[in-house]
């Protein structure tokens, strides 16, 4: 009898695996400024040219990759992150799938140069649409450096569907502003078309968060510290007058990954109750650590979403300390909790 099915081969099955991975511009940003995080960096530099659709390159001064390493990086499901189905209930690292950089390469013109600290000379590739076009040695300062060129080159329904520069560069920002303060004691720099968007040094998390926002935040911010066995929280929740009509300052991070959740969300304007104009909305910067074996942050392509066990206890904390805090600010000077 014959059989119809077949495997697919690899660079069929990674431009299908990237359609899930690689929404727009800002989706690729977002993974190799995460990978840069991974590897230790203390500095990122992230420059982009026509929001992402001509250039987007991402330098970190982190760990590098060895020659075999910088090979591999490509290939679907490989990941220096995880080893067992143990390791997803103990990560400690944004990554873990194995698939971004097979996604990218498979769907753009990308170039890798890495160098370890170790090595004397660092590795070049150049690999397009899944096929490497070219490996050499170089001379390299220690880390990485992605450059990704002609996204969606071979897609050309995706690549037609893209919004204009302006709505994929916020997309961008908004992607950057979330590792941005996820990691105030990296040194974040952004450049859109030869101009300096960002530039944020090493800081505490107050002072990141009026570094992105700008000087006026500061005097907004109520700090938020709680430590229960079910989770800590630490942060800053915007003072009630200082409400917004829209959404835009408003971010959750558990264990130090930007997360949305709309329970959440719901126990802090519980807290707020009563002291909100209509329809206004607060800003908050809320950064929850959780034992990692108690939530599942594997349920989607690219991880805004996670389930936690107990997420009615962690309303019930969430919802009676910013009440706390903000009740705080009302009756005494606020003390200066910083991260
Ligand atoms: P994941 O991040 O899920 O492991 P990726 O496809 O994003 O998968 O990356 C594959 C591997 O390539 C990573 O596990 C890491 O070992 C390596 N890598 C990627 N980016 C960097 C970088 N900037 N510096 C050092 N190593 C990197
Ligand atoms: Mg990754």
């Amino acid at each position: 009898m014959s059989s119809i099915i077949q495997l697919l081969p690899d660079h069929v099955a990674n431009q299908i695996a990237a359609g899930e991975v690689v929404q727009r511009p800002a989706s690729v940003v977002k993974e190799l400024v995460e990978n840069a995080v991974d590897a230790g960096a203390t500095e990122i530099k992230l420059i982009v040219k026509d929001a992402g659709k001509t250039l987007i390159q991402v330098i970190d001064n982190g760990k590098g990759m060895s020659v075999t390493d910088a090979r591999l990086c490509f290939e679907r499901h490989a990941t220096s992150k995880i080893r067992h189905a143990e390791d997803l209930f103990s990560l400690h690292t944004k990554g873990f799938r194995g698939e971004a950089l097979a996604s990218i390469a498979a769907i753009a013109h990308v170039e890798l140069k890495t160098k370890q600290d170790q090595e004397e000379l660092g590795t070049h590739i150049v690999i397009e649409g899944s096929k490497f076009v070219s490996q050499d040695v170089a001379v390299l300062p220690r880390g990485t450096s992605f450059s990704v060129k002609n996204l969606f080159f071979n897609i050309p329904a995706r690549r037609n569907f893209l919004k204009s520069d302006t709505v994929e560069f916020r997309h961008i920002v908004d992607d950057f502003e979330r590792v941005a303060l996820a990691h105030p004691n990296i040194h974040f720099m952004l450049y859109h078309n030869g101009s300096e968007m960002f530039n944020l040094p090493q800081s505490n998390l107050r002072q990141r968060i009026v570094n992105v926002f700008g000087g006026k935040t500061n005097e907004k911010l109520v700090p938020v510290t709680e430590s229960t066995e079910i989770m800590g929280i630490q942060g800053f929740v915007g003072k009630p007058e200082f409400a917004k009509k829209n959404r835009g300052e408003q971010f959750f991070f558990v264990n130090d990954r930007f997360i949305k959740s709309p329970y959440l969300h719901h126990a802090i304007m519980a807290a707020y109750e009563g002291l909100l104009k209509d329809g206004s909305q607060p800003s908050y910067f809320l950064y929850l650590d959780v034992p990692p074996h108690t939530i599942d942050i594997n349920i989607h392509p690219t991880k805004t979403e996670i389930k936690f066990d107990d997420d009615q206890a962690m309303y019930a904390i969430l919802r009676s300390s910013i009440k706390h805090s903000l009740g705080q600010f009302n009756v005494a000077p606020v003390l200066d909790f910083e991260r």
